[in-house]
């Protein structure tokens, strides 16, 4: 294989790579050949720094590509194009990218005008007899699937937690510019406004390796959730009731019609389990449940329940995971 594999660097406004990022280069230094891993930063402002350079170089990336267009990168119509420019310049066969929303439009954008093969949210890929095969979980967690990429590019966007990240001793990337002119058809539409949430402290819902979230049964009181949660270094997610009621932001409904999460460990604090809330946390790692009632439905798909109060159990828990951290 003497293909490189590019993977497009989701960064914060302040500069710092975004953490799903690592596992997209960790897997692209698995599936790359001597050509290497290409990593794509866009120029929307931020330059990578001199230590975010290394950072990349350290997970593996042999070159590290500013992606510097004459419009404006946020918009998924010219990311698509500047990373059209960059795969026939790189002659890479696959882009990895994080599975968010803004990215899967890119891909679906991309794939269209390349005639390239895209695979959302996969959990896995491999190459196998010199394709790329993507594993991804369907059906609110229930089946997982292998899709096979066809066309000669593969378009791949990967959700968070499914790699381990790791790094390499010694690694070093060449730094260089990749200037787009984007065409009139990908300016139609022009961002006026662009405002960053103030950041609440704890992790993306969406990438959040531990997502503690509450149900009804916290009666409005998040207060033990968010002490979980920060114990924890996790993210608060909520079942649409709590949203509705107004306990806390819409944003953070995990579920059919909010927020699909995987995390490494997801906690649910008087939440029965109904299953248009399960559709959306039940691919994470291991379930734990914290409810009253034993015949909740959450505990058939529990790995750990706990069968009481969360207003007895839940502070218990915060003073053990504190007294155990030191
Ligand atoms: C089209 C449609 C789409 C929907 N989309 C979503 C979605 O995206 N996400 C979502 O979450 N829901 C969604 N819903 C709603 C969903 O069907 C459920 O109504 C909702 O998930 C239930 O939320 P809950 O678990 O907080 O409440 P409940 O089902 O009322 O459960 C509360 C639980 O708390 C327990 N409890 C009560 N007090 C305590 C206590 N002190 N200690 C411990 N446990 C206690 C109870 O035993 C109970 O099991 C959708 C519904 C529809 C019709």
């Amino acid at each position: 294989m003497t293909a490189p594999v590019l993977v497009l660097v989701d960064h914060t406004q302040a500069g710092a790579v975004r953490a799903p990022v690592r596992e997209l280069l960790t897997l692209a230094r698995e599936l790359a050949g001597p050509a290497g891993v290409h990593a794509a930063w866009a120029v929307d402002g931020v330059e990578p720094s001199a230590d975010v350079v290394a950072e990349l170089a350290a997970l593996g990336a042999t070159h590290v590509h500013r992606l510097v267009a004459d419009a404006d990168l946020h918009l998924s119509a010219v990311l698509a194009e500047a990373l059209a420019s960059l795969l026939d310049a790189t002659g890479a066969d696959l882009l990895l990218a994080v599975s968010s929303f803004e990215n899967k439009e890119a891909a679906a954008r991309l794939a269209v005008s390349t005639g390239a093969g895209v695979v959302t949210d996969a959990d896995g890929l491999a190459r196998v007899d010199g394709r790329y095969v993507a594993a991804k979980t369907v059906f609110a967690g229930t089946w997982t699937t292998s899709c096979a990429v066809t066309a000669p590019l593969a378009i791949v966007t990967v959700k968070p937690n499914s790699v381990q990240p790791s790094t390499v001793d010694g690694g070093t990337a060449q730094v260089g510019e990749h200037v787009v002119t984007v065409s009139d058809k990908a300016r139609r539409v022009a961002l006026v406004e662009r405002t960053e949430r103030p950041a609440s402290g704890r992790p993306d819902l969406g990438s959040a390796s531990v997502v503690v979230a509450g149900g009804r049964g916290t009666e409005g009181d998040f207060s033990v959730v968010e002490q979980l949660a920060d114990v924890l270094g996790g993210a608060v997610g909520a079942t649409r009731v709590a949203t509705d009621e107004g306990w806390i932001g819409h944003d953070a409904q995990i579920g059919q019609t909010g927020v699909t999460i995987a995390p490494r460990l997801y906690v649910g604090v008087g939440v029965s389990g109904a299953v248009h809330h399960r559709g959306g946390m039940q691919a994470s790692g291991t379930i734990v449940a914290v409810n009253s009632d034993p015949d909740a439905p959450i505990f058939e798909i529990a790995d750990f329940g706990v069968v009481g109060d969360l207003f007895t159990v839940i502070p218990q828990a915060v003073e053990e995971i504190r007294r155990l951290k030191g």
